[in-house]
């Protein structure tokens, strides 16, 4: 329901000045034919600018609101987009080992202790999941 909500206060900002700028409208052209031209173009642009103007601090909370969303999205992406469930990952990732003959670097897992290949992304014994930057 409160999903998005930058983007709907945003809307609400411009639907209620479109509201406001169709009754200042009526209200000019009613004043119009019963008071005359001067008074009814003067209170319809009057409340037009205030209805404007007025509609600038919700539009900006929305912009705000948008703005921090986008910001946390990116720097939380698997939380913040709400699409996939946060993944608990393992923090240590050992580093590998590279042997002095020139062969594959070996890492020894820290959960069971094998060593392995450094190019695989589990533990092959006990399948202890690396969390190395892609
Ligand atoms: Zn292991």
């Amino acid at each position: 329901m409160y999903d998005n909500i930058g983007n709907k206060i945003k809307t609400l900002a411009k639907i209620s000045t479109w509201i406001g700028i169709v009754f200042a409208l009526i209200l000019g052209i009613a004043l119009i034919v019963l008071l005359g031209a001067f008074i009814g173009l003067l209170v319809m642009f009057g409340v037009i600018l205030i209805v404007w103007i007025t509609s600038f601090p919700l539009y900006a909370l929305g912009e705000i609101t948008t703005t921090l969303s986008d910001i946390e999205r990116n720097t939380r992406p698997n939380l913040a987009n709400g699409a996939e469930t946060p993944k608990k990952k393992k923090i240590f990732s050992p580093a590998p080992i590279a042997p002095a003959d020139g062969s594959t670097p070996q890492i020894v897992c820290p959960k069971c202790g094998t060593q392995h290949d450094f190019d695989y992304p589990k533990c092959p014994k006990c399948k202890y999941e690396y969390n190395w930057a892609k």
